[in-house]
């Protein structure tokens, strides 16, 4: 393995994990936030990790402690990166703020640092120029609940060199991730590629009534072999989420059915706190 030392910038919900995940895999870690507050923040956050690890992993005591010993904190940029062999940027989803970042991030960073985003909806050719080095960037993205949900989807843009996007696939398996190769840019990644059309498929048939909930998901799963259907997924990912989507689909196509479906989640799931597992309740009850 090439890299050493990774650096992981913003360290909110996925940014903390990602730093965990990379410790708990022998790399050093930096992690880099706006200012000290956030850092003790994420402290906190990163240690709250380690009974997950232990539950869910079965990761002994010794093996999380000194996950979080190689983790260390700077809210100075030049110095958070000065030894990095690669920087995963978590910072949040809004284009000014990681524009600006990467802008700052290209002037400071050594020449040999490689820099990954996480990005969930933006492509990594929106901000390979600012970069200042477009052949060693990329995106490596990760989903929620890293240590179980261990998906990184590592898509190149038209600049990205080869070798960049090798060693990236290489330092996804090395943290114990299944590394999933995207060759070309695509939004949405494959897994939401996928996922998305399905989610928005099974609404509309709940909402032109020709079955219900429990008929939708028993068919997908009877007639795939999967073990949820489009409703048990969409109360993982929660109703809010499912809303705030369906709510930019109406408004961008104007098209009633989105509408509808906007509707049915706000009325009969989100003002009665039916928001999904997370409450306890959403399509199901849990
Ligand atoms: P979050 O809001 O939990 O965390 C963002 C962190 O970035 C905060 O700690 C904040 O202080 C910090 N920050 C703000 N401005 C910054 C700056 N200029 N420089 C450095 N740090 C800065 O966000 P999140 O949910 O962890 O999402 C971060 C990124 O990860 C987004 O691009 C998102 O699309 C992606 N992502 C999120 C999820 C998810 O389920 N939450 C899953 C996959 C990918």
């Amino acid at each position: 393995m090439k890299y050493k030392h990774v650096t992981v910038a913003g360290s909110g919900v996925l940014g903390s994990q990602i730093a965990f995940q990379s410790a708990f895999h022998g790399f050093l870690v930096t992690v880099y936030d706006i200012s000290d507050e956030a850092l003790e923040k994420a402290k906190k956050r990163i240690a709250d990790l380690k009974p997950h690890y232990r539950a869910d992993l079965s990761a002994s005591e010794d093996a999380v402690n000194a996950a979080f010993e190689r983790i260390s904190y700077n809210s100075d940029l030049a110095g958070a990166v000065a030894q990095a062999d690669l920087v995963i940027e978590a910072v949040p989803e809004v284009v000014p703020i990681k524009t600006e970042f990467y802008t700052k991030l290209g002037q400071v960073a050594p020449e040999k640092t490689i820099f990954a985003t996480n990005s969930s909806t933006l492509l990594p050719s929106q901000f390979a120029e600012a970069t200042g080095r477009p052949e060693r960037f990329l995106a490596l993205h990760f989903a929620n609940e890293i240590w179980k949900n261990n998906t990184a989807e590592v898509m190149r843009h038209p600049g990205t060199d080869s070798a960049v996007f090798d060693d990236v696939i290489a330092f996804a398996r090395a943290i114990g991730m299944v590394a999933l190769p995207l060759q070309k840019e695509q939004p949405g990644y494959i897994l939401n590629s996928l996922l998305v059309p399905l989610l928005e498929a099974a609404q509309q048939l709940l909402v032109k009534e020709i079955a219900d909930v429990e008929t939708i998901d028993k068919t997908w799963m009877v007639g795939t072999g999967a073990p949820l259907g489009p409703f048990a997924i969409l109360d993982v990912v929660g109703i809010t989420t499912a809303y705030n989507i369906g709510l930019a689909k109406a408004q961008a196509t104007g098209k009633p059915e989105y509408e509808q479906v906007a509707n049915l989640l706000k009325t009969e799931y989100i003002d009665k706190g039916k928001l999904g597992r997370s409450t306890g309740e959403g399509f199901y009850k849990y």
